[in-house]
């Protein structure tokens, strides 16, 4: 059982893929555009997404950029016509494997098995992350501060999550947005801003003291484990 996202546009190849990985029984997700397919990946961490090239509001080639700002998951591309370049473009801009339209189940399933054995993992995904007393577990959305569990809602969780698979680096507003809100460019800076402090708020801190969320002025922002007191 793989969990497979699925970004296609064209609602009858998203159902018949449906069909023949469920049928494979694979766990699948379809997102019939690139804003919402970047905001699933991040939700539901699938083990493998197939990303059609030709998607409504953005380019395939741009959904695979942001994503890969923010996960290492495997990318098997789905090109309509054998474009030699377009292929090329997509795997320099982090795809794994590509399929060009129309191709069979078989296929397919033989694609998908190759980018699984190549990425090393088959199972269940990412694990928790521990940065000082904060856990967070990816595979039941739960977050405990010191052993104590933390509410948290969907984006802020996605937000926190998405700091803590680069603890210790700073992360930028724009890959902030692009990796939990779908969000391509600026204009969406405030909700970046609201989110974080809210997150601040329920870990217990402030901007202007942090124990686990420090600010990067004009950057980005960076998770971190509380320093000791002196
Ligand atoms: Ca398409």
């Amino acid at each position: 059982m793989t969990r497979i996202l699925v970004v296609e546009d064209d609602p009858a190849i998203g159902r018949l893929l449906r069909r023949s990985l469920t049928d494979r029984g694979d766990v699948v997700t379809v997102a019939g555009d690139g804003a919402s397919g970047l905001s699933l990946a991040l939700q539901e961490q699938p083990e493998v997404v197939l990303l059609d090239l030709g998607l409504p509001d953005l380019d395939g080639r741009q959904v695979l950029q942001m994503l890969r700002a923010v996960s290492q998951v495997p990318v098997i591309v789905i090109t309509a016509q054998d474009d030699d370049r377009t292929v090329v473009q997509a795997l320099d801009a982090g795809a794994d494997d590509y399929l060009v339209k129309p191709f069979g189940s078989d296929q397919l399933a033989a694609r998908i098995r190759a980018v699984l054995r190549r990425a090393g993992t088959n199972s269940s995904g990412d694990p928790a992350v521990r940065v000082g007393e904060l856990e967070i577990d990816p595979a039941t959305r739960r977050v405990s501060l010191g052993g104590t569990p933390v509410e948290l809602s969907r984006k802020e969780f996605d937000l926190l999550w998405l700091l803590a698979t680069r603890p210790g680096e700073v992360v930028t507003k724009r890959e902030m947005l692009a990796g939990v809100w779908g969000l391509p460019f600026g204009g969406g800076d405030r909700t970046v801003d609201v989110h974080l402090s809210w997150l601040r708020r329920k870990l217990g801190e402030t901007a202007a003291e942090p124990r686990y969320l420090y600010t990067v002025r004009g950057v980005g922002v960076r998770l971190a484990a509380p320093v000791p007191e002196a």
